[in-house]
């Protein structure tokens, strides 16, 4: 009888010590391929659209400055060391001077006055 609760006690231990092990080779697989993917994935990119429509695109990589100026108003936006802010912008709220900078894929300014989306895509 304690024999065998013995082994079930073992059973049970190398049944954890597998998932532990599971969980570090996992988390370890994981760790480097994002390393990897991150090195190998080309730079992200600064994609400009006025009124829905794509107006530009430029690789985060590049230092740029991109003056729009249109019927709704005028906005200066500066790609460097990739980061992207609004530098200046004539619109009353200037809630996208506010923003400050992006950096990161997925994140975006808007200029809802001048119909002016900036955001940062793969
Ligand atoms: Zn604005």
């Amino acid at each position: 009888m304690s024999d065998e609760n013995n082994k079930e006690v073992k059973g049970l231990k190398k049944k954890e010590k597998l998932l532990i092990v599971a969980v570090i080779v996992v988390a370890v697989v994981v760790m480097i391929s994002g390393t990897v993917i991150n090195a190998f994935i080309p730079a992200g990119k600064v994609i400009i659209t006025v009124g829905n429509k794509e107006y530009e695109t430029v690789s985060l990589k590049e230092n740029k400055r991109i003056v729009i100026e249109n019927e709704y108003g005028e906005n200066i936006i500066i790609i460097k060391d990739e980061q992207v802010f609004m530098e200046r912008a004539d619109c009353p709220n200037k809630t996208c001077v506010k923003k400050g900078k992006i950096t990161k894929t997925g994140q975006s300014i808007v200029c809802l006055p001048h119909r002016l989306t900036v955001t940062i895509s793969d």
